[in-house]
């Protein structure tokens, strides 16, 4: 059986051979050509030349044409090669050139469609790598960056540019990541390390090595526990502050009923000194005690907060009015400046007059001479600064306590919030207080959905700002 393609070659071939003889044929019947022996040996030669020179071109043609086909699709597999996937495919050719081209093109599309599916999972990966909120490192045999994330970046303090193709030791440029590195290079296997990058990084590091393509590679993981250490730090803290705390008055009660026992009850006016000190001490404790339990039952939700529509002067007045005596006692100025015009608020009076206890407690506590200011902004009045804190918040009134006391250094201010925080200044200063007081106020502020900061500068003075909304 021949082929398509041995048809396609031969029928021409056959054709013209048949359209010759058939010229020859004609040409020796005719009569003047009948017994010539020169006519019959000229018209033979004649189609033989014939014959030679059509068959030659005709094969030429054919061949050149196939050739041109073979060509395209060479040009066609070359394009592919260099990766320019959008090539148009030869439309021209018949028959078996036309089926190849035809295959050629679907196993073309079936690669494309590969290639665009490789990409899509790459570009998902890329993604994955892009919003990891770890560090994620990639790097050659030798050590050279190939490829790195953006929380890489941020936590190696570097970007891409800087990174890619540079080596390891550069890019991690702690020695503690260094050694883990070279650690895994040298025993081929994964590595991990607890490492503290700096006073305000704490990183876990897992270096792990694996086979890409005919070599070694490796892979950085890094992971940021700056928070779940400061979160353990501030629980650490926390039991420290709280035996601190109970220990002293302990110790000052033991101290009483020792001298007590020891005879002191047969002086009556000394022990009744003694009973009044131990008095302070079990005041101190059982506030120490109510106001934990506070905290804990406001941080869990069991206070309720009744919110109802207050004037922001029936929230002030009171606390103000109970701290005047002691204002005047240490001759500091208690001032009062509310705008007039204020909206009201929603709020619960008796949390938020505690709130403002605590604050003006504290401004007071903390300042030897100059004033304690009480004031409050609307919303269409509220400073560009304050304005910054509360941007993402619904329209609200800020209140602030300001004073021109001792101030709090920038790394207390951080911290002055946790439960039991206490300055070492407030500590040696013999200021009395728990240091619950501004914990309990935040939670306070905070089930109003409201903020509370603070800012201070160190010998100038502080300044507390919390929000109410407003009605
Ligand atoms: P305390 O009962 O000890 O006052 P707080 O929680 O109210 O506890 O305050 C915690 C710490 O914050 C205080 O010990 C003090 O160091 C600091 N602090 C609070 N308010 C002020 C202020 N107005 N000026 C300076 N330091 C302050």
């Amino acid at each position: 059986m021949m082929s398509k393609m041995h048809w396609r070659i031969t029928l021409p071939f056959v054709i013209l051979i048949l359209i010759v003889m058939g010229g020859l044929s004609f040409y020796l019947s005719r009569p003047m050509c009948v017994g010539d022996s020169n006519c019959v040996r000229t018209a033979v030669l004649t189609t033989a030349i014939i014959l030679l020179i059509s068959t030659t071109l005709l094969g030429l043609f054919i061949s050149s044409r196939l050739e041109n086909q073979i060509n395209q699709l060479t040009t066609l597999t070359q394009h592919l090669l260099n990766g320019e996937r959008d090539t148009p495919l030869p439309r021209q050719g018949k028959g078996v050139i036309e089926d190849f081209s035809r295959t050629f093109g679907q196993l073309v599309d079936q690669d494309n469609e590969l290639i665009a599916l490789l990409e899509e999972e790459r570009n998902q990966l890329s993604e994955v790598l892009v919003y990891m909120a770890d560090g994620v490192i990639i790097a050659d045999q030798l050590g050279h960056v190939h490829q790195i994330n953006p929380a890489g970046c941020r936590l190696l303090g570097t970007t891409a540019d800087k990174a890619v193709d540079h080596t390891l030791a550069e890019v991690l440029r702690h020695h503690e990541l260094i050694d883990l590195w070279q650690r895994c290079q040298q025993e081929e296997n994964e590595q991990f390390a607890a490492v503290e990058v700096g006073q305000n990084l704490f990183l876990q590091a897992v270096i792990t090595p694996f086979q890409q393509k005919e070599s070694q590679a490796y892979l950085v993981i890094l992971q940021d526990l700056t928070t779940i250490r400061r979160l353990e730090t501030v629980r650490r803290d926390f039991i420290s502050n709280i035996s601190h705390e109970l220990r002293t008055p302990l110790a000052s009660l033991r101290a009483v009923m020792e001298t007590l026992q020891v005879g002191a009850l047969k002086d009556p006016p000394a022990a009744k000194r003694f009973l009044s000190r131990a008095d302070h001490e079990v005041d101190t404790l059982t506030q120490m005690v109510e106001e934990l339990l506070e905290l804990s039952r406001i941080e869990s939700g069991r206070v309720p907060i009744r919110l109802s529509v207050t004037a922001v002067i029936d929230l002030v007045e009171i606390p103000v009015e109970r701290f005047k005596a002691q204002a005047k006692r240490d001759k500091i100025k208690l001032i009062l400046d509310l705008p007039n015009n204020l909206p009201h608020v929603f709020a619960d009076a008796d949390r938020v007059q505690q709130v403002i206890n605590n604050l003006v407690h504290n401004a007071l506590k903390f300042t030897d001479e100059g004033s304690v200011t009480i004031t409050a902004f609307s919303p269409n009045k509220t400073p560009k600064s304050i304005k910054r804190e509360i941007l993402d918040l619904p329209p609200s009134i800020v209140i602030c306590v300001k004073d021109t006391g001792s101030g709090i250094s920038p790394d207390d201010l951080s911290r002055i919030f946790e439960r039991f925080y206490k300055s070492d200044r407030a500590r040696t200063r013999g200021k009395g207080g728990t240091g619950l007081g501004l914990a309990i106020a935040r939670h306070i502020v905070q089930a109003h959905n409201g903020r509370l900061w603070a800012e201070s500068k160190e010998g100038k003075g502080s300044t507390f700002y919390f929000t109410l909304r407003t009605a």
